[in-house]
């Protein structure tokens, strides 16, 4: 039996990797599940999956776990150790027991623990965009020094890893990353300053966590693809295309350099490209709606309009910058997100802010976990006085 511990178990991904775990009880056991403040969803899956360490955001969190798990009536034997904070997360990930880490959390929160299982050598799935957007040069030397293996939850890179396994890497000249365009593909760039985040909430193809839906609305989570394909896959920023594909069935092509186009098809449900990761290098059934060929299908294809949705372009100038400009671009995104969602900036203010404050902030080179850490505060500083800057001018 392969002992996970599912990093961010209450989010939009840690339900579906616990849906794929649910299905192959007999492959998979749960060692801990890490959570924020989500006390009730965590404590059923505690009661579900009966972890060994059960990992939340804080103490009064954890009390609060306590208490519903009483509330359930648990049975003494059955519960875990309860941890919260930094260092429980990290615990979480290296723990001997552990072979697959699923890494899933939200933002910079799930950096550390990441980083260091694949310290230990451990097997990463990956959904947690932080952890090479931010960390990608510090990530991916650890990965080459520690031989750890990284597979993509991510269903672009999920479906370019597919895609690369049809040719030697050398052979590879161009990755192609679809994206689905968002809610806001046919909206007029003069209406943005209109649009309301249950507007932006809406996508269009994709259930997900509310960050990475804004992002989608922007075209800044295609941008954070892109970074993150140059690291897992060894392409320079130039040999990383984005195509607008509002179906959202095909995830990635890859073209060799024969001029062939190899791509990856399936239906958009997360439980595919979490499977996957779990059982790659082969493949097993998986709970998800096939492809009908025998109904008419018509996908198209455009090119991104880089002048409506700026974020896209600035992760491009960020990948080419290296250094700390990608932990700045998330930090500010981050920032300039929780503000539009909260309605202290319009739409479009999330754009200026992220480019302020990559201007503002320069790039440096981290030489560590702590010294991103760092960087991501500092930017996050500078975005949160840009906010309040243009909050009282909007
Ligand atoms: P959600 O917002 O749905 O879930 C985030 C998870 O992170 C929750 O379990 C949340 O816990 C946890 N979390 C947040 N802050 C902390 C913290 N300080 N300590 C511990 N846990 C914390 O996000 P998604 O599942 O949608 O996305 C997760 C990651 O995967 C993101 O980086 C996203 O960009 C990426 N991703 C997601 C995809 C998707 O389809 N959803 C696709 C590809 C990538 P709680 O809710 O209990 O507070």
């Amino acid at each position: 039996m392969q002992m996970l511990t599912v990093l961010g178990s209450t989010g939009s991904i840690g339900v579906n990797t616990l849906d794929v775990v649910r299905r192959w009880k007999h492959r998979y056991g749960i060692y801990a599940l890490v959570a924020g403040t989500n006390v009730s969803l965590l404590a059923g899956q505690i009661a579900e999956f009966e972890p060994k360490l059960a990992v939340v955001k804080d103490e009064e969190t954890r009390q609060r776990l306590v208490a519903e798990l009483k509330r359930l009536a648990l049975p003494a034997g059955k519960w875990p150790q309860l941890e919260h904070g930094a260092a429980a997360r990290v615990q979480a990930a290296i723990a001997p027991e552990v072979e697959f880490v699923l890494s899933a959390i939200v933002g910079v929160a799930g950096l550390e623990a990441t980083f260091e299982a694949i310290r230990l050598g451990k097997r990463i799935g990956l959904a947690n965009k932080e952890v090479l957007v931010s960390g990608g040069e510090l990530v991916m030397a650890a990965v080459r020094e520690f031989g750890s293996e990284l597979l993509p939850v991510d269903s672009e890179h999920n479906g370019a890893h597919q895609c690369l396994r049809a040719g030697k890497r050398a052979e590879a000249v161009k990755l192609i990353l679809t994206a689905s365009g968002g809610p806001f593909r046919k909206t007029p760039k003069e209406e943005f300053a209109r649009v309301t985040p249950a507007q932006a909430l809406n996508h269009p193809t994709w259930k997900m966590g509310p960050r990475i839906t804004i992002d989608s609305a922007t075209l800044m989570n295609k941008g954070f693809e892109v970074i993150e394909a140059c690291w897992l896959f060894d392409f320079t920023a130039d040999e990383v295309e984005v195509v607008v594909h509002p179906q959202s069935k095909v995830h990635a092509m890859v073209e060799f350099n024969d001029g062939s186009v190899i791509t990856q098809v399936c239906a958009t449900d997360m439980r595919m490209p979490i499977q996957y990761a779990l059982t790659y290098p082969e493949r097993a059934d998986a709970p998800v709606p096939k492809l009908r060929w025998d109904e008419t299908h018509s996908w198209e294809f455009h090119p991104p309009d880089w002048e409506k949705f700026p974020l896209l372009g600035l992760a491009y100038q960020a990948i080419r910058a290296g250094g700390s400009a990608g932990c700045t671009l998330n930090a500010a995104d981050e920032i300039a997100v929780e503000a539009f969602l909260e309605e202290q900036i319009p739409f479009p203010y999330v754009s200026d802010i992220v480019a302020e404050t990559l201007d503002r902030m320069g790039v440096s080179h981290p030489q560590s976990i702590g010294e991103l850490l760092d960087v991501d505060l500092r930017s996050r500083r500078m975005a949160r006085e840009l906010v309040a800057e243009r909050a009282v001018r909007a």
